[in-house]
């Protein structure tokens, strides 16, 4: 999958309209939009792919979807006006006719397409109405030699031609030294093609060049660039792990004996800690008692006790003193937390406050003077905790649960914020500890990557009394079948989760769905109760479904994704997810892991309709296999990439322009280690490899 930092180049119909509007920009500004600035930056700015535009092929041979570049005779052209003005021509060759058609022209065009003249044209081949066409294709003089290798296809702005970046790049190759930033004996050692030809061959490949490699970004050119890409991310997160260490956080040492929080917590809980969760407590709880700030991710499947997890860790803060925010990505998540850590904490006599953005103006002004002045020991909420309104007294510990449905600017708000004020009444220099909470697991090339700088703490079993949830898939037209199913389940006493649609394109169709599909459930189940919640439903009102739900009082919930995390009530044992075609394979994991708590056999059906995508055919295979939260992280990174998992709102992700974490795991291994020895031996290297890199990207990577 090629990186798509930049808007790509291909022509697009009206595409000739758009350039115009750059027109009243200069070419320097055009420049400046996309980064290149000085001739460094120019010769950094590799081709996003390449045209072969060495062969003239027979017309007969031209396939929609791809590329193509025949020369014929124009046999003949008309200005039709249905359904819009627009110029269409025929083109012939020996072997077949192609139609070429421009939605805007000049009256020049016109000249140029009178029947009889020859030319060589090349561009997307689609399938149109009468046969093959291309639309806005580029024009040249037919028979004119053809280029001898392949064309670079550069990221572009609008309003600047290829040309134009093609020979501002050629001039800056000139006169930009193309030194090797690494040793010798390091390119040698992983047979790397020296830096200075592989930038000379990405941009002005010879016809000795592999053509389909340099295509596939498998040609020693871009491995060599993909290596010094990965190499000064890995430098820079190593640089920043030094950083945080240099930094200082309160000592938040365990309080020995049974007067310590934490173990009276232990003793309020009801159910003893699995093996795996006292594991990753210890963890925790040794990060705790050092003196530079914690970054540890606690990854654990759904289900399997996070929630006690983070407590423990709070007690530990809270006994040493300190203050501790708990961040949550939703409202019921928050509240949830909110819930369950306020039972806890009033047993053990500490006061508990929560903030989200919906609460009435004098509630929250209550819950942030209580929060300002150190009455509230813990404090759990939404966004709305990193407001600026919002002043900590002496924070010890930042939790952020279920971090990767946060964007990597929310999260280093929290960690800046953290740092504003975790000082307080004591030391204005110390940084709070953090603990994000995941309950989809990294694959080993992000957590090599992006997360290099956690430290991973994993719960690996489930509390005991899990039993596996049994996963059907059923087309939507067996909606009343699933509509009985439902209902004698209910008649049984088990509760059921309906989830509605996802509408991606608007929240307003979304919400109508949800409305809608419950007053038909309730229509179709008499007798039955039926509730509704939604993301757009005041706090208060939502808060009440879901008592009313966890009280048993409602048989059915229908539900929009708003329950996708974290959401607990044991004797739901049955979900429908409607339109599971349309849901990621992380978000239906997170789904169906709010059945399967309690002590009955649970059933997920995930109801599609047909016909499928292959990506969703994939998806819901993937569900019906295999239960594993890490198998199936795996395999969302095999099918999507890794924006999913990096979070949806993610920007980091243009950080990596070339390399491709899916594909290069073991370019990742080799950047990993020659990064640890670089570090050991040559930090004038290390200097030098990332002032090429890292031009101002640094602070993306404190993530
Ligand atoms: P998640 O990891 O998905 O956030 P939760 O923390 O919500 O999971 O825990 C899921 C459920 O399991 C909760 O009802 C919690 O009280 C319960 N639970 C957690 N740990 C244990 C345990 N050791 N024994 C029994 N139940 C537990
Ligand atoms: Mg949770």
């Amino acid at each position: 999958m090629p990186k798509q930092a930049a808007t790509p180049t291909r022509r697009k119909p009206g595409a000739a309209r758009e350039s115009t509007r750059g027109a009243g920009v200069s070419l320097a500004e055009k420049f400046r939009r996309l980064g290149l600035v000085d001739p460094q930056d120019l010769v950094m700015h590799l081709p996003l792919r390449y045209e072969d535009e060495t062969r003239v092929q027979p017309i007969a041979s031209l396939r929609p979807g791809l590329p193509g570049q025949v020369e014929g005779e124009v046999l003949r052209s008309d200005v039709s006006y249905r359904p819009r003005r627009q110029l269409v021509a025929t083109l012939r060759d020996d072997t077949g006719e192609l139609s070429l058609r421009w939605l805007t022209f000049y009256p020049s065009q016109l000249q140029q397409m009178q029947a009889g003249r020859r030319w060589r044209v090349r561009g997307e081949v689609r399938g149109g109405y009468f046969g093959l066409e291309m639309i806005h294709p580029r024009i040249t003089v037919a028979d004119a030699p053809l280029p001898v290798s392949l064309t670079p296809i550069y990221p572009t702005t609008e309003g600047l031609a290829q040309v134009s970046l093609r020979r501002a790049i050629a001039g800056a190759l000139m006169q930009c030294p193309l030194d090797d930033t690494l040793p010798a004996t390091l390119v040698d050692r992983l047979s790397l093609m020296p830096f200075a030809q592989a930038i000379k061959i990405l941009h002005s490949p010879s016809p000795a060049d592999d053509a389909d490699s340099l295509m596939e970004h498998t040609h020693p050119a871009w491995l060599r660039v993909k290596f010094d890409e990965l190499l000064a991310q890995q430098l820079s997160l190593a640089a920043a792990r030094e950083a945080r260490r240099a930094k200082k956080a309160p000592i938040l040492a365990v309080r020995p004996g049974k007067a310590s929080l934490c173990a009276r917590l232990v003793k309020v809980l009801g159910f003893d800690l699995t093996e795996a969760q006292q594991r990753v407590i210890s963890e925790i709880s040794a990060d705790l008692a050092l003196s530079y700030p914690m970054h540890r991710l606690l990854q654990g499947d759904v289900g399997s006790g996070k929630t006690v997890v983070a407590a423990m860790a709070a007690m530990q803060a809270i006994d040493a003193g300190m203050q501790v925010a708990v961040m949550a990505p939703t409202e019921i998540l928050a509240e949830q937390h909110y819930q369950k850590m306020r039972v806890w904490c009033e047993a053990l006599g500490i006061e508990v406050r929560w903030l989200t953005g919906s609460m009435p103006a004098r509630a929250r002004r209550g819950a942030v003077e209580a929060i300002a002045s150190g009455q509230a020991r813990l404090v759990i909420g939404t966004q709305a905790l990193i407001q600026d309104s919002v002043r900590f007294c002496n924070l010890g510990l930042v939790v952020v649960d279920e971090q990767h449905r946060f964007g990597v600017a929310q999260r280093l708000d929290l960690t800046r914020k953290g740092e504003a004020d975790a000082g307080g009444a004591g030391d204005p220099e110390l940084v709070p500890h953090q603990l994000t909470m995941s309950a989809t697991p990294i694959p080993r090339t992000l957590a090599m990557t992006f997360f290099a700088d956690l430290e991973v703490s994993s719960i690996d079993g489930m509390p005991p009394g899990r039993k596996p949830v049994t996963t059907k898939l059923v087309s939507s037209e067996r909606r009343a079948e699933i509509i009985a199913h439902v209902m004698r389940a209910a008649a049984a006493g088990t509760q059921t989760y309906w989830v509605c649609p996802l509408i991606e394109e608007s929240e307003a169709l979304d919400l109508q769905t949800a409305v809608d599909t419950h007053a038909a459930l309730a229509l179709a189940m008499p007798g039955l109760a039926v509730g509704l919640v939604h993301g757009r439903m005041p706090t208060a009102e939502k808060a009440g479904v879901m008592r009313a739900f966890r009280n048993g009082e409602i048989s059915v919930l229908v539900a929009t994704t708003v329950i996708e995390v974290g959401v607990d009530v044991p004797n739901a044992a049955l979900m429908v997810v409607e339109h599971a075609e349309r849901f990621g394979l992380a978000q239906l994991h997170q789904l169906r892991g709010r059945v399967g708590r309690g002590q009955a056999q649970s059933v997920c059906v995930l109801m599609f309709q047909a016909p499928l995508s292959m990506l969703a055919r994939e998806r819901l295979r993937a569900m019906y296999e295999t239960q594993d939260g890490f198998e199936i992280a795996q395999r969302d990174l095999d099918l999507r990439g890794p924006g999913e998992l990096l979070g949806s709102r993610q920007s980091g992700m243009a950080l990596l322009k070339f390399a491709d974490l899916a594909q290069d795991g073991a370019l990742v291994r080799a950047a990993r280690e020659a990064a640890i020895e670089l570090r050991r031996d040559e930090p004038a290297i290390v200097i030098r490899h990332l002032a090429r890199w890292m031009r101002g990207r640094e602070d993306f990577l404190r993530s």
